[in-house]
């Protein structure tokens, strides 16, 4: 059974087929999703769709590529993912790959969302594109170490991998891992102490090889998987049991 731990099954592409696309990710074992709400008006529809599936969770937070969004305070942030269903705070963090200086209000927003984690108890859900060093300031400067944190979709090399995991953090890989060209993540996915690790498709984007191309769903995870038991020479079955029990233990759910 896999965790796909970060996906965007809310978003407008799935309208057509939202339904099939669960039925599907179903037939594949993918017994568990987090989606991700990256804006006020998204929280609604991912309710919805946790409530209505069992085994699909949201989280929140506003996204770090949109300045426009409207900035929320800790205190609204925390009440937002108060629902039990939603199960952390994030997408946050940094992309200075996307968007470009001055980013001031990118760093503060992430800030308030590190706070905002730390104050609701539940765990930190981290975007980090270029910018690897403020990424770990901005951790450690606001205690992320208290409500735990994960680097979703793993862009980065052994050095930036090895700091978050001093500083208790988890590491999510997603199709990029599969790409030819990513031989720093992979190195990263085969080093990465085997209670540390998650897989995810961040759907629809980044479908893993073979599906490189494609939109990508939830029923791919397990391709994530595949790929990282070449990686670490172990099983498929091994990769699927190890990231689901972390991720449950990072998200506080039960394991089956
Ligand atoms: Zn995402």
């Amino acid at each position: 059974m896999f965790f796909d731990t970060h996906c965007h099954i809310h978003m407008p592409q799935f309208d057509n087929d939202r339904t099939d696309v669960i039925t599907r990710m179903r037939q594949a074992q993918v017994t568990r999703a987090v989606v991700v709400a990256t804006e006020e008006a998204e929280i609604e529809p991912v309710l919805k769709l946790a409530e209505e599936n069992e085994g699909i969770f949201g989280a929140f937070a506003v996204s770090p590529q949109d300045e426009e969004l409207p900035d929320l305070s800790t205190e609204e942030i925390a009440k937002r993912v108060k629902h039990p269903l939603m199960v952390a705070v994030g997408e946050t963090g940094l992309d200075y790959h996307y968007c470009h200086e001055p980013l001031d209000w990118q760093r503060k927003r992430f800030g308030t969302h590190i706070d905002a984690a730390n104050l609701s108890g539940k765990p930190l859900i981290i975007h980090s594109r270029e910018a690897q060093d403020d990424t770990i300031a901005i951790l450690k400067a606001h205690q992320a170490y208290r409500c735990g944190f994960v680097l979703h979709c793993f862009c980065g090399d052994w050095d930036f991998a090895k700091k978050a995991l001093d500083m208790g953090g988890y590491l999510s890989f997603s199709g990029i891992v599969t790409f030819r060209s990513a031989q720093d993540i992979q190195e990263v996915a085969r080093k990465a102490p085997q209670d540390r690790i998650f897989i995810e498709t961040d759907s629809p984007y980044l479908a893993p090889i073979p599906l490189r191309g494609k939109r990508n769903e939830p029923s791919f995870v397990p391709h994530v998987a595949q790929f990282l038991a070449q990686l670490r020479q172990t099983d498929c079955e091994t990769i699927a049991q190890i990231t689901m029990r972390n991720a449950n233990r990072f998200f506080g759910l039960a394991n089956d």
